[in-house]
């Protein structure tokens, strides 16, 4: 009779970081469902994006975005050293590459919130690492009252967005899952849910193969 192997002879199972886009047009309610994703899963890291638009009120520099030149962002874009980049609205936005690698090699779990033309590209690059999320919001005129409540943007902005969230809602069909956001908390545990379940994939699972093969004593 062969014996049982000890709990300490059993490889762990690691795990391998995933990478979680969120999308949607602005004002959908984005931002606020990442913060709470954030707040209470330490295994998750935020990728804080590169972009040439000026901060708005409250921003801070290296938390909510790295602020950068044109020229700055053109040698970064050209040293590859973005691993997504995109034109948005007027400005240039982009994911520095390092943060992402490090933190997907100390097997933390990744949160982009980014457009879809980065979320192609991230899909293009990685896809087995890819979990996407097209954030929709219940209606348009909830849409309009979100935007004009953050009154952070002028009448000429919000009207310019509103008439591109059409156009960026027409890349629904490109995500993984879809979340209406009717309201915060069903949206948080919705993208809770959806992470749960894709941090427990087999292929994500690193070790698993020894695993099962000792604790079938082989
Ligand atoms: P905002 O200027 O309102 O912060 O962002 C405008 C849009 O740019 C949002 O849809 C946001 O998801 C997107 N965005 C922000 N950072 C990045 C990025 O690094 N790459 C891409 N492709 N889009 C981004």
């Amino acid at each position: 009779m062969s014996a049982m192997p000890s709990m300490t002879s059993i490889t762990p199972i690691r795990r391998r970081g995933l990478m979680l886009v969120l999308s949607s047009p602005s004002g959908a309610g984005k931002t606020t469902i990442s913060r709470r994703l954030l707040e209470d899963d330490g295994a998750i890291a935020m990728s804080v994006s590169v972009t040439t638009r000026p901060p708005r009120p409250g921003e801070v520099d290296g938390k909510d975005y790295h602020f950068i030149t044109v020229d700055e962002f053109n040698r970064l874009a050209g040293n590859h050293d973005l691993l997504e980049h995109a034109r948005v609205f007027d400005n240039y936005y982009g994911t520095p590459r390092g943060p992402v690698e490090e933190a997907l090699a100390s097997g933390k779990d990744v949160l982009f919130d980014i457009d879809w033309q980065g979320t192609q590209q991230l899909a293009h690059n990685a896809r087995a690492d890819l979990v996407s999320i097209f954030i929709l919001p219940p209606t348009v005129e909830e849409l309009e009252r979100r935007l004009r409540a953050r009154a952070q943007d002028s009448e000429e902005v919000v009207a310019k967005r509103m008439s591109k969230a059409a156009d960026e809602m027409s890349h629904w069909a490109e995500y993984d899952y879809i979340i209406v956001n009717h309201d915060v908390d069903s949206s948080v545990a919705a993208v809770r849910s959806i992470l749960g379940a894709e941090r427990l994939k087999r292929e994500r699972q690193v070790g698993l193969a020894d695993f099962v093969n000792r604790l079938r004593g082989q």
